[in-house]
C-alpha cells in the first residue's frame, strides 16, 4: 500500500484531554477498534485526524488552528478539533443525527424527527468539518476517510472546494430501504452528500442495495457494476463488514491475570450459580433488551428451579440518555429487571437471577465477563454489525461458550454458528436460549472454532487497510480490485 498521509474525519476524536482534580491537564485515547485501528494506521502514515474537541481541557492545548499534535506522548499526526456550542450538539448531533437519521435506518418502530433547524445545524456543522479538512489535507490527493452518518454532507462541501479529492466514507449503521428513507425530507441532500464520495462503503449487502436503488430513484443516478454516476462524478459503492481488534482481545483472554479479574467479577455480580449469561449493550432501544428479558422470563418459566442455577448479568452503558425515547427504554428495563427478579427470586446471592449494572466496562473487565459466560446474548431488534458479538467470539480462545444472536444483526451474516434468535418470537427465543444450555461441549467448540476463524479472518485492521486500499487504488481502470480483496462490489 501507498504510504501517502491521510486524514480521518469523525465525530469523536481519537484523544480527549481532560481537567484533572489537581487542575492539570490529562489525556485519553478513545477506546473501541474502529478508533484503535485507525490511530494505528494514522501513526504509521501521517496526516490529520478532523473532530469534534469534547474534552473539557481540548482547548487548553491546541495551537492557533486548533491543532494538536497525537498521540501526546508520541507525538505522529495532528489532531485539528472542531468546537462545537451546546445548541449545535443539541441539532447536529442529538437532533437530526440521534433522533433523525439513527431511528430512520433502524427497524425499530421508533418515529424519527426531522426538524428544519436540526437540518440547519447539521448543515453548517458538516460544511465547518469540510473547511478543516480543506484547510488540513496533506496533500491533494490524500485519501480522506469519513465516519458515519454524522457527517453525510462532508464529501459534497469538500468536493466544491477540492474536486480532485480522493473521498470515502463508511456508513457504520443499517441504510434505509428507500421506502423509509421517503420520509426524510432531506433525503436528496444526504444522498448527493453520500454520492460525491469516490467510495462509499457499507457493511452488508442488503445496505448496499438500499443506496444504490435510492440513488437510482432519488437522484435518476446511473447505476452500472456497483458504480453510481450522478451529477458528473462516480462513487464506486461496496461493502465492507467491519471487525475487532481480535489479537489484541485473545492476548488479554490470555493473560495470566484473567483468572484474578473473572475471580474479583464473580465477587462483586455475587455470582453464585454454575450458569451465567450476559449481555453487553449500549443501552438503546435498538439493541432487543427487554425482549431479551421477555425470553429469559419465559425460560425461567418453563424451567422451574433454572433461576437456582443461571445468573444473567446485563450491562446497560448509558447513552443519548437526554433524548426521551432512551429515557423512556431505560426506565422499562428498569421496571422489567425488578419484575423478573421478583418473580423468580431470591436466588443464590439474593435479588433474583438478574445482575444489571448501568455502567461501562473497559476492554479487559469485558474479556473477563464473556469468559464467565456460558452464552452471551445479542438480540438486536436491527444492527449494522454489533461487534459485541465478534468480541465475545473473540475472547472465547478456550473455544467454549455459546452465543445466541439476533437474525437481524448484520454480525449474524458471518457468523452463522451461533444459535440464531428471531428477538420478536419469545418462545423460539427461549427455545434458543435452552438450546445454548443443553448444547454438547463437542458442538459447542465446533461452532465457537468456525466463528473465531471468521472473526480473525476479517479484523478492524483488515477492514481499515481494505477502505484505504480500495481508495488508493482507485482508478476507474483499475477498480473494482483484483480478487482476494474483502471489499465486495457486486
Ligand atoms: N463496550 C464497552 N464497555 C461496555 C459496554 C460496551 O467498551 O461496558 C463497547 C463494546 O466492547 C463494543 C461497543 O461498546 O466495542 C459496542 O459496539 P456495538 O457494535 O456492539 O454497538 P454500538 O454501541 O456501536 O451500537
Amino acid at each position: 500500500m501507498a504510504t501517502r498521509p491521510l486524514a480521518v474525519v469523525s465525530n469523536r476524536e481519537p484523544y480527549l484531554h481532560s481537567k484533572a482534580e489537581d487542575g492539570s491537564v490529562t489525556w485519553s485515547p478513545t477506546t473501541g477498534g474502529v478508533s484503535v485501528a485507525l490511530d494505528a494506521l494514522m501513526r504509521e502514515r501521517g496526516g490529520v485526524w478532523v473532530a469534534h474537541g469534547a474534552g473539557d481541557a481540548d482547548k487548553s492545548v491546541v495551537d492557533d488552528g486548533d491543532r494538536v499534535r497525537v498521540p501526546p506522548d508520541a507525538p505522529a499526526y495532528a489532531l485539528r478539533r472542531i468546537w462545537l456550542s451546546e445548541t449545535e450538539e443539541r441539532h447536529y448531533y442529538e437532533g437530526f443525527a440521534n433522533e433523525g437519521l439513527w431511528p430512520l435506518s433502524h427497524v425499530a418502530h421508533v418515529k424519527p424527527v426531522f426538524r428544519a433547524e436540526d437540518w440547519r445545524v447539521y448543515r453548517a456543522v458538516n460544511d465547518r468539518f469540510a473547511r478543516a479538512v480543506d484547510d488540513e489535507l496533506p496533500d491533494r490527493v490524500a485519501p480522506v476517510f469519513i465516519q458515519d452518518y454524522h457527517l453525510t454532507l462532508v464529501p459534497h462541501y469538500l468536493r466544491q472546494r477540492r474536486p480532485d479529492a480522493r473521498i470515502a466514507l463508511f456508513w457504520h449503521i443499517p441504510f434505509p430501504h428507500p421506502d423509509t428513507l421517503r420520509i426524510c425530507p432531506y433525503r436528496r441532500e444526504i444522498l448527493e452528500g453520500l454520492a460525491a464520495t469516490d467510495l462509499l462503503a457499507f457493511q452488508l449487502e442488503r445496505d448496499r442495495r438500499n443506496f444504490l436503488a435510492a440513488a437510482r430513484a432519488e437522484l435518476g443516478a446511473t447505476v452500472k457494476h456497483g458504480r453510481v454516476y450522478a451529477s458528473n462524478h462516480t462513487t464506486t459503492v461496496c461493502t465492507a463488514p467491519i471487525g475487532v481488534d481480535f489479537d489484541r482481545i485473545q492476548s488479554i483472554a490470555r493473560d495470566p491475570g484473567l483468572e484474578t479479574e473473572m475471580a474479583r467479577l464473580r465477587r462483586e455480580l455475587r455470582i453464585e450459580t454454575p450458569l451465567v449469561g450476559v449481555g453487553v449493550d449500549r443501552l438503546d432501544y435498538t439493541k432487543g433488551i427487554p425482549e431479551r428479558l421477555d425470553a429469559l422470563d419465559a425460560l425461567f418459566t418453563r424451567c422451574p428451579g433454572l433461576a437456582h442455577q443461571l445468573t444473567f448479568v446485563q450491562i446497560a452503558v448509558p447513552s443519548r440518555s437526554k433524548l426521551d425515547r432512551y429515557a423512556a427504554v431505560e426506565a422499562d428495563i428498569d421496571q422489567r429487571v425488578a419484575a423478573l427478579n421478583t418473580k423468580h427470586g431470591p436466588g443464590p446471592g439474593g435479588g433474583g437471577p438478574i445482575r444489571y449494572r448501568k455502567s461501562a466496562l473497559r476492554i479487559k473487565r469485558l474479556v473477563a465477563l464473556y469468559r464467565l459466560a456460558d452464552f452471551c446474548i445479542v438480540s438486536s431488534l436491527h444492527d449494522g454489525m454489533n461487534l459485541v458479538a465478534k468480541e465475545f467470539v473473540a475472547a472465547r480462545d478456550d473455544l467454549d461458550g455459546v452465543l445466541v444472536l439476533s437474525e437481524m444483526a448484520g454480525s449474524a451474516q458471518e457468523l452463522r454458528e451461533a444459535v440464531i434468535i428471531n428477538p420478536y418470537d419469545v418462545e423460539g427465543f427461549a427455545n434458543g436460549l435452552q438450546q445454548a444450555l443443553d448444547m454438547p461441549v463437542d458442538e459447542r467448540q465446533r461452532r465457537m472454532r468456525a466463528q473465531r476463524r471468521v472473526v480473525a479472518g476479517h479484523d478492524v485492521f483488515r477492514w481499515a487497510s481494505d477502505i484505504f486500499g480500495g481508495l488508493d487504488h482507485l482508478d476507474p481502470r483499475s477498480w473494482p480490485p483484483a480478487p482476494g480483496g474483502h471489499i465486495q462490489t457486486a
